[in-house]
């Protein structure tokens, strides 16, 4: 099929996901057809770098052989077993006790999940078992932040706080949300510290006006990625532990972005300091090239289910895919072998630092964040006041446009731009990121004004 059909059967057969279905099939959709290192490559021969990974998976880039030849070699060996009925597979064994070792000290077991999403399903069955076996029914109550992303099956949808999305289904009522750390968009006239404290001291609030006793469990990412790159401010984590540590509530964070690498530490949780007892993992877990998620259970939660007798009633046909598996092991194995988190932490991620502050002097920049290898540029059309363009204008969709025109994928999220580079971008690939950020970001003004 050349371009022109390809695009025809995808309007007529495929239904893309978070996708105006009518509104995709008048524009027709970009075949992506190749792949190298950093590099993303269209059905026309256009060749971008990739800002976003993927989807915020492809940590390694897309050339790392030993990841797909070990899944390979895995699904002609034994291509799948289950893991009921007291089987295991040599792969899911040796995937956990790499994960043990790469997590914080106090995670030694893992669920594995197909997806993020399926991870935080099984977290909502986890905390109640918990509970149950704690004989503290009533606690129930998972608290959540607005505009937090955590998949999208009913119980990720549900656990998320995007309100385009709850518009869409009937949430699960034993989720309560809270106001997000999101000081450009919501910070007011707060100095960001003072907004970091305030949005924790919302958390210590809602748990009041619940009660402790009813509340099971908090879930937050340690950094907002889909809600655009919201890094929150230095007080907020250290302001959210101190009021998690007065009350007996489980802490869940949500690493299916941040999880490997992304900050320049092996999790959000180490970067932050912080001591989960559930850590949702997935996407970069096998480099996008098998799905595989899961959550890695804490000492004090793995106490309790494993010591009680009495099945969990709870599993996924795919849970501990052998191939999955191997991809993961292979993933880990590159990220610790080759030093590529500390590389980060030390070399390209102060790079980025200093380079992507440079675009908050562009007239439609009202802040350009980053920390480790994510990024985000707040597009405004007064930056003083932080005013925004019009909505209907949509100058982020605008940005993006532009943006793969001059060879870059960065996603927009509002009028956020965002960006997530392979963790394997030389500083000389941080420079041409940056100069092409910069001409999307002189044509988008044009297009604007
Ligand atoms: C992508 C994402 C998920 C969902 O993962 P899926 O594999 O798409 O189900 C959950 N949480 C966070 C933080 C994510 O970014």
């Amino acid at each position: 099929m050349n371009k022109s059909q390809l695009q025809q059967h995808d309007r007529e057969h495929l239904l893309h996901p978070f996708t105006d279905f009518h509104d995709l099939g008048a524009q027709g959709t970009r075949v992506i057809t190749s792949a190298e290192g950093v590099y993303i490559n269209d059905i026309d021969g256009h060749r971008m770098l990739d800002g976003m990974s993927g989807l915020w998976c492809c940590n390694l880039g897309y050339s790392r052989r030993e990841i797909s030849e070990a899944i390979y070699e895995q699904l002609n060996r034994l291509p799948f077993y289950n893991s009921f009925f007291q089987c295991t597979t040599v792969p899911s064994i040796e995937l956990a006790d790499l994960l043990a070792e790469v997590t914080p000290a106090h995670m030694n077991n893992v669920f594995f999940t197909g997806s993020g999403s399926e991870a935080n399903d099984t977290n909502l069955r986890i905390i109640r078992r918990y509970w149950d076996l704690k004989d503290q029914p009533e606690k129930r109550i998972v608290i959540s932040r607005k505009n937090g992303y955590h998949g999208s099956t009913i119980a990720g949808a549900s656990l998320g706080g995007m309100s385009g999305m709850h518009k869409q289904f009937q949430a699960l009522d034993y989720i309560e949300h809270i106001q997000q750390p999101y000081w450009f968009g919501e910070g007011g006239d707060m100095s960001p510290d003072e907004f970091g404290i305030y949005a924790a001291r919302c958390l210590d609030e809602k748990i009041q006006e619940l009660g402790p006793e009813k509340v099971a469990a908090f879930i937050a990412e340690p950094i907002q990625g889909a809600g655009g790159v919201i890094i929150p401010p230095q007080t907020y984590w250290p302001e959210v532990k101190k009021v998690l540590d007065q009350y007996d509530i489980l802490l869940v964070m949500d690493e299916v972005i941040f999880g490997f690498g992304r900050t320049g530490e092996w999790f959000g949780s180490d970067y932050y300091g912080m001591k989960p007892d559930l850590m949702t993992f997935a996407k970069a877990v096998t480099n996008g090239y098998f799905p595989l998620g899961g959550t890695m259970v804490g000492d004090r939660v793995a106490e309790v289910i494993k010591s009680r007798g009495g099945e969990f009633t709870h599993g996924y046909t795919y849970s501990a895919h052998p191939a999955a598996c191997m991809a993961g092991l292979a993933t880990i194995n590159i990220l610790r072998d080759e030093g590529i988190i500390q590389n980060v932490r030390d070399n390209t991620a102060p790079y980025l630092a200093k380079r992507w502050a440079e675009l908050a002097d562009h007239p439609i920049v009202g802040e350009a964040r980053s920390l480790g290898l994510v990024g985000a540029l707040e597009l405004v059309k007064d930056k003083s006041s932080r005013e925004r363009f019009d909505d209907k204008a949509s100058a982020g969709g605008v940005c993006r446009n532009m943006s793969i025109k001059n060879g870059l994928v960065m996603r927009a999220t509002g009028d956020t731009m965002i960006i997530a580079p392979p963790l394997i971008l030389t500083t000389e690939q941080i420079d041409e990121l940056v100069e092409k950020a910069r001409r999307a970001l002189d044509d988008t003004a044009k297009a604007m004004a």
